[in-house]
């Protein structure tokens, strides 16, 4: 989508640094990390949010969470786990409005609502 952000880096018109790719998946650091390691994994399709998936793209998710398997294991720092968080909508704190999915990690997580 024209006004985007994240479709603006997908087609590399804002710079990130890239972690990933593969044909469908873009991963990159996030850039006001709130973790030692903070990686945003998003579709390369336009889609608003998690809600918003309809059921003929429900194999992006598959391919979207595999690919957060495969950015974390290049990262010894969470071999012992990480966080993945999903803000979704407006009163789930979402901010960009393409899917995205965070990754957080090298540091250890408590309870979930403690950093
Ligand atoms: P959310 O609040 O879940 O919508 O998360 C949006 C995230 O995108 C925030 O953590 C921002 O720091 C991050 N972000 C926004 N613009 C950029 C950018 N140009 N490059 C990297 N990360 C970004
Ligand atoms: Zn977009």
């Amino acid at each position: 989508m024209f006004n985007c952000i994240f479709c603006k880096i997908n087609f590399g018109i804002i710079q990130v640094n890239k972690v990933y790719e593969n044909k469908f998946v873009l991963a990159f650091k996030d850039k006001q990390p709130k973790a030692p390691i903070h990686i945003l994994v998003i579709p390369k399709k336009h889609i608003i949010n998690l809600n918003m998936v309809k059921k003929k793209d429900i194999w992006l998710l598959g391919i979207l969470q595999f690919s957060i398997v495969t950015i974390v294991n290049k990262y010894p720092d969470m071999r012992k786990g990480y966080r993945v968080i999903n803000n979704c909508g407006i009163n789930g704190g979402q901010t960009i409005f393409h899917l995205h999915y965070h990754i957080l990690g090298g540091k250890i997580f408590t309870g979930l609502m403690n950093n």
